[in-house]
């Protein structure tokens, strides 16, 4: 058995590098003109891949994608795209298929569907976000899912929430339909993984994007207290007491998409500063 493990160290001793192998490779990453999709698209490029961008405005997504080509060198497309409709993201990525020649990497992501409880949310509202957070998902899986299958090799990850494993109080909607994308994530992770492609989800906790920030401001005011008061609620909850920064969110993306990662699948990863109390 001995001569069959691989082992990192070489013959002379001298302790390995981290290569993530992403190189080369080509990232779509969705909703990512700022917080958690910003923040992989930027781990991405620096890791030395090309990158396939969207968010609904034009304008934004221009912009964020023209600071990380500065920042990074990366080989950058942006389009305006709102994923939760069908059309739109065939062409984003009819789009980057034309001008990469394929997509190695797929990182789903939306805005997070409206806060509420049950009997505040109508048959329509339902509709909406189970297209913005599941029909989403899977649209953008079904047009770069084929491409991956041919060629042996792909890596597809979705952003969730620490609410599949722990429900969050007034968010009925994004704790139904994060669930759904789960059991979606799980199930195609076994249908798939003889073609060396993988399908992972993280499930971010209290991160401190600009959705945070607004959140805060937003109840804060309503509440009559200051919005680090309001965070503070929160931050009690964390055994870190303090929220995750969209680096260190980032950071277990671009290895769960990685070469490195190829034999991690259907599986979902918290990073949440220890918030999910589970034992697993
Ligand atoms: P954010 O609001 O800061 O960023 C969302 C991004 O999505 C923006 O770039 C926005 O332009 C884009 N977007 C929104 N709707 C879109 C659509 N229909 N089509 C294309 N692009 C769209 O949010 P975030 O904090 O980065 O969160 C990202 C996701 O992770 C959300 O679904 C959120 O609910 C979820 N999440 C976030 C946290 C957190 O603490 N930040 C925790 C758990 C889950």
């Amino acid at each position: 058995m001995s001569g069959s493990v691989t082992s990192l160290l070489k013959p002379s001793g001298e302790k390995p590098k981290m290569d993530l192998g992403s190189k080369g490779k080509v990232a779509l990453v969705a909703a990512a003109s700022r917080g958690l999709g910003r923040a992989v698209a930027e781990e991405l490029a620096a890791e030395g891949a090309a990158l396939v961008l969207c968010s609904r405005n034009a304008e934004t997504i221009n912009k964020t994608a023209r600071e990380i080509a500065e920042a990074t060198g990366a080989d950058v497309l942006a389009l305006p795209c709102d994923v939760s409709k069908t059309d739109d993201v065939i062409g984003l990525v009819q789009s980057g298929i034309e001008k990469f020649g394929r997509i190695d990497i797929l990182v789903t992501n939306a805005g997070g569907p409206p806060a509420g409880k049950f009997e505040s949310f109508s048959q329509d509202q339902w509709e909406a976000a189970t297209r913005l957070t599941l029909f989403s998902a899977i649209e953008l899986t079904r047009q770069v899912l084929p491409g991956m299958k041919e060629r042996r090799w792909g890596r597809i990850l979705n952003i969730t929430s620490i609410a599949v494993k722990q429900p969050v109080d007034n968010l009925i909607l994004s704790n139904s339909l994060r669930a759904a994308v789960t059991g979606f994530a799980r199930t195609l992770a076994n249908e798939v993984a003889t073609f060396g492609v993988t399908v992972n989800n993280i499930m971010p906790g209290y991160t401190r994007t600009e959705r945070v920030e607004e959140l805060s401001r937003m109840m804060a005011e309503k509440e009559g207290i200051t919005p680090e008061d309001f965070i503070a609620r929160w931050e009690k909850e964390i055994p870190m007491r303090r929220l995750g920064e969209p680096r260190e969110f980032a950071a277990l993306a671009a290895f769960l998409v990685s070469e490195r990662a190829s034999y991690i699948t259907g599986t979902s990863i918290p990073v949440d500063g220890g918030w999910i109390r589970a034992l697993m």
